[in-house]
């Protein structure tokens, strides 16, 4: 059992205006008084500088949605580590399966994305899952391990330093929550891995995300293993996202 903080960290995905992010932003920063755990929003790039002038003075993080993982340089249409660190940015999700399965990221380069965060200060947000396909197969355990042990393989002993997100893919803007015996057993899968890697293995933060809702965030963070949520269509509307970080206590 682990005895940090949970985290609850909204995706917004490429949504969001400046408008829209100002209401959201304000009615979620009023809603987090006496908040229990850790609250951070993943926010599209350009909006970045938005959240931060928004979010000042309250608990609320800041995260971006991916990281570069070279330093500077000839990377056109890249954000650099560097460049999120001058944001006042927390959190990178990287690896997301989105972005594995639409730009083709493999295991390797998003391990290495999470060491270039690393390297600034920032904490990568590590997603793994597996497809329905994979589930169906019986491959599930496998896919993870394979996808952390990049990130472990590569970060060494920072690896105590990231957050792992369990995402099943056919959980992810479905609808489709994956139980909480199921999400307990793969995050038990993924801490006995941690375990093997670092001494710190209990302090790492594993998320489950995947159509965490209102409704059903408070069985699913009960689970041992699962140390809060990655939350994306739920975090665009302030009221269903406060339910979320009140489940989280
Ligand atoms: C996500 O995009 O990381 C996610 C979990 O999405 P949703 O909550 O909408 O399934």
């Amino acid at each position: 059992m682990t005895t940090h903080k949970k985290l609850i960290a909204g995706n917004w995905k490429m949504n969001g205006g400046i408008a829209a992010n100002d209401a959201l932003v304000r009615a979620v920063v009023a809603g987090l008084q006496d908040t229990a755990c850790t609250v951070a929003v993943c926010v599209p790039a350009p909006y970045l500088a938005q959240v931060q002038m928004l979010r000042h003075g309250s608990p609320l993080e800041l995260g971006a949605q991916d990281v570069s993982s070279h330093e500077q340089g000839a990377f056109t249409g890249e954000v650099s580590a560097a460049m999120l660190k001058d944001f006042g940015v927390r959190y990178a999700i990287v690896g997301h399966s989105e972005r594995r399965q639409y730009h083709g990221e493999t295991d390797q380069l998003v391990a290495d994305k999470a060491r270039a965060a690393l390297a600034h200060g920032i904490t990568p947000i590590v997603c793994v899952g597996e497809t329905l396909a994979e589930r169906e197969a019986g491959h599930t355990e496998e896919v993870v391990k394979r996808q952390l042990a990049a990130a472990i393989h590569t970060n060494g002993h920072c690896i105590s330093e990231i957050v792992v997100a369990y995402e099943p893919v056919w959980a992810i803007g479905t609808g489709r929550t994956a139980t909480p015996e199921q999400a307990q057993q793969v995050h038990a899968v993924l801490r006995a891995q941690l375990r093997a890697a670092t001494e710190h293995a209990e302090r790492v933060v594993i998320l489950y995300g995947g159509s965490m809702n209102a409704a059903n965030a408070a069985s699913l963070l009960a689970q041992p293993d699962i140390d809060g949520g990655l939350i994306g269509g739920a975090s665009l509307k302030a009221a269903d996202f406060l339910q979320i970080i009140a489940a989280a206590r």
